[in-house]
């Protein structure tokens, strides 16, 4: 079915699209719950110093490391915060909090997410679902990934399911790979609400 996304009766058209498998009478509603309007990237990079405090999508990792900046250097949920405000077209994560605000200085990043959240909220979009990268050399990720899903679906009102977390190595190469620093990288669809 073609239909543009700025034509008024965009939603009418997919209310009376048929698909999926064979109801008795050969019909199967689509939910507008699920229909992706707009998507957005974000990535993060943050130093690692030594100490412990790491955070990573609002969960305390344990470590000998911790990440600098500003804030408490989340790179899950900063990453998040730009994939969000890339879909719905709001300034970026520099732009709203800024590292020279001393309001946000140590902050926890989960209430900046909520506060994005939010505006994307008052722009009449939600997300539908999450995708998102960590690349760390160490340490291990894999038993967080879970904790890290089940925390950031909380703060975006979403299934578990429907957040993706994935850890990656860089191989020993650059900054991440020594052990020097870890990034995110995070996309997000917006469906309208
Ligand atoms: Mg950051």
């Amino acid at each position: 079915m073609a239909c543009r996304v700025d034509d008024p009766t965009y939603e009418l058209k997919i209310e009376k699209f048929k698909v999926g498998t064979a109801h008795p009478t050969g019909e199967v509603s689509v939910s507008l719950d699920h229909i992706i309007h707009r998507i957005g990237i974000g990535t993060d990079l943050h130093r690692l110093e030594p100490g412990s405090g790491l955070r990573l999508g609002g969960v305390d990792v344990p470590h000998d490391k911790r990440l600098s900046g500003h804030s408490d250097g989340d790179i899950v949920c900063h990453a998040l915060i730009d994939a969000l405000c890339g879909a719905a077209g709001l300034p970026d994560i520099g732009e709203q909090f800024p590292d020279t605000d001393p309001q946000w200085r140590g902050v926890d990043s989960t209430k900046l997410l909520e506060k994005i959240v939010e505006r994307v909220r008052d722009l009449g979009y939600a997300a539908v679902n999450v995708d998102i990268v960590i690349h760390a050399e160490r340490p291990k990720l894999s038993p967080m990934k879970a904790a890290i899903a089940e925390r950031l679906a909380e703060l975006l009102g979403l299934d578990a399911e429907c957040v993706s977390v994935k850890a990656k190595t860089n191989e020993g190469v650059d900054a991440v790979g020594r052990g020097d620093a870890m990034a995110c990288t995070a996309i997000a669809g917006l469906r309208r609400v």
